[in-house]
């Protein structure tokens, strides 16, 4: 299956309300360009370094998501062109992505990464720890994000009742968020293995990255 191919068959199934988030990390910048051809605008990159690489070589109507582990020290290299941040695991960090996008006289869009699944080794903040934030005077002053929204990963199973459980669960997160902030509109969740139940539980952002460009060799 071409990549093409790939991404017309899914994106004639998602609902036209869906934004597909075209996952092309650690994929080279040949295969990113035949999805550009066919007319993909938006990629997720994982890694910072990456996405720099990446976006240096490609053409600027490009959209790029930063959909990894944020670090703090690396958010200055991304600051001038990154156009939505998945990943804000802390408040530390958005308050470092607020400074960076001063510097650049920019305002970045961000989504709070909220822990949905039980397992240990993902990454993200309880809904206390966001809407604490949210309402705390400090983000108040932050004028350089823009915080649309939550993103969250469901637990690496094969037991749908608990993916679905989790989706519901950030769901409800965003909902509970959304009385505090009422612009809140994203909730990105979904992958290439649960995208269709993530889309049923509420999801508005989807990340699909080897059902497009293939498996990954790492
Ligand atoms: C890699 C990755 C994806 C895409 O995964 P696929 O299973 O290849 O679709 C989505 N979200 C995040 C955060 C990822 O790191």
């Amino acid at each position: 299956m071409s990549i093409t191919k790939n991404l017309q068959d899914i994106q004639s199934q998602l609902p036209e309300q869906i934004t597909l988030v075209a996952v092309s990390k650690t994929k080279p910048v040949s295969e990113i360009m035949e999805a550009y051809q066919a007319g993909q605008r938006i990629f997720g990159e994982n890694r910072i370094q990456d996405m720099v690489e990446k976006y240096d070589e490609m053409p600027k109507d490009i959209q790029w998501h930063m959909i990894g582990h944020v670090q703090r020290n690396k958010v200055k290299y991304m600051a001038h062109f990154v156009s939505l941040i998945h990943g804000v695991e802390n408040f530390k960090t958005l308050k470092e992505i607020n400074k960076q996008a001063a510097r650049h006289d920019r305002t970045i869009d961000c989504l709070l990464q909220i822990k949905i699944a039980t397992e240990d080794s993902k990454f993200g903040m309880s809904a206390t720890e966001a809407s604490e934030i949210l309402q705390s005077e400090e983000f108040s002053d932050l004028k350089n994000v823009n915080v649309v929204g939550v993103m969250g990963m469901a637990t690496f199973t094969e037991n749908q009742e608990q993916i679905k459980r989790e989706f519901l669960s950030l769901k409800a997160v965003f909902q509970d968020l959304k009385k505090i902030i009422p612009k809140l509109e994203t909730i990105s969740m979904g992958m290439s293995g649960d995208y269709k139940l993530a889309i049923k539980c509420g999801s508005t952002m989807v990340r699909v990255g080897s059902s497009i460009f293939g498996a990954r060799n790492y």
